[in-house]
């Protein structure tokens, strides 16, 4: 086992409401280990607790019980230590809409002690594509550059640690791609990076290991393989010009439903992928098709497919 660069144990927290009657209980107490030199993804649907825990270890959000810990200090014993060992992209773009992109830099890098000959606003302006817009009023920005230059705000410091919560939020296709470029070259040179996301083609695509976070509790938490795996089924929708009263005899092979006249939805494994065997079949019956779609698989079926594998996923 290598070391982590995040550990956290227990942690709890509960969003206080008027009177106690509306008390929010976020997180149940989470335990989660994010190895160093990984590309972690904590993965689950809006509210599930995964900005909380985030936010817990940035400091902007006081925890209500349990430890956690960055790079090996604790964020109670050691604030200041585990702080400058993390940068952080909030999901909320926060801004000084006066200040410009260089200025901003310039700011956080002061806040951080990093001395003026060593820092390297320029660089970091041009790895986000935004050196054309060093002096321009950040309120100016369009969202997937402000996205971008709050990336490079929590990289002034040279931390080892990179935190991305729903970085895709509001970054248009093309930039996105820049942004994953560039989150996975600082990975290649060594920054441990953990994002955050609700789409699961994300974390599958980007991360080597992913937690699954559901209503404040991880639900589980192993190598991307190992998960894909146990998310056994995909849907095909297929869809076909004749006019159907039922599923034809060759399909009744597979799990197979007729949704509408036009319209058979199969479920396969995604370990057989045996999509051609389905297709082959549909073809064998006599049958013309017009399209095909998969279904994207849907995160609360995953969550229940993993909470009903008893105890196992516990
Ligand atoms: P995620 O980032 O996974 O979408 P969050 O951590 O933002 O989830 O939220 C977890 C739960 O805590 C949600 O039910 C949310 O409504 C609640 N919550 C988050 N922030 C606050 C807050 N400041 N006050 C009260 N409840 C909050
Ligand atoms: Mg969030």
């Amino acid at each position: 086992m290598g070391k982590n660069a995040i550990e956290i144990k227990g942690l709890k927290k509960v969003y206080k409401g008027r009177g106690g009657a509306d008390d929010k209980l976020a997180l149940k107490g989470i335990d989660l280990n994010i190895p160093q030199g990984s590309m972690f993804g904590l993965l689950g649907p809006n509210g599930a607790g995964k900005s909380t825990t985030i936010n817990i270890l940035a400091g902007l959000v006081n925890k209500s019980e349990g430890s956690a810990s960055i790079w090996g200090f604790d964020i109670d014993e050691h604030p200041r230590n585990a702080r400058a060992n993390i940068g952080i992209v909030p999901q909320e773009l926060m801004f000084d809409a006066f200040f410009t992109p260089r200025e901003m830099l310039e700011v956080q890098a002061g806040m951080y002690g990093v001395p003026k000959a060593e820092r390297r606003t320029e660089e970091l302006l041009k790895a986000v594509h935004l050196l054309d817009k060093a002096d321009a009023y950040s309120r100016s920005l369009s969202g997937g550059m402000k996205r971008r230059l709050l990336v490079a705000k929590a990289l002034v410091h040279n931390p080892p640690v990179l935190v991305l919560d729903e970085p895709t939020a509001g970054v248009d296709i093309e930039l996105r791609q820049q942004l994953w470029d560039y989150v996975r070259e600082l990975h290649a040179r060594g920054t441990t990076v953990v994002l955050t996301t609700h789409y699961l083609e994300e974390a599958e695509e980007l991360c080597d290991e992913i937690a699954i976070i559901n209503h404040g509790d991880v639900v589980c938490c192993e190598p991307t393989g190992q998960l894909l795996k146990r998310i056994d089924e995909k849907e095909v929708l297929i869809t076909v010009s004749d006019a159907l009263k039922q599923v034809p005899d060759a399909l009744k092979q597979f799990k197979s439903t007729l949704r509408d006249p036009h319209h058979l939805a199969v479920q396969i494994s995604q370990a057989d992928a045996n999509v051609g065997a389905v297709l082959t079949a549909v073809q064998m019956a006599g049958l013309t098709i017009t399209d095909i779609k998969t279904e994207e698989t849907d995160l609360e079926d995953i969550f229940l497919q993993l909470t009903s594998t008893t105890g196992e996923a516990a």
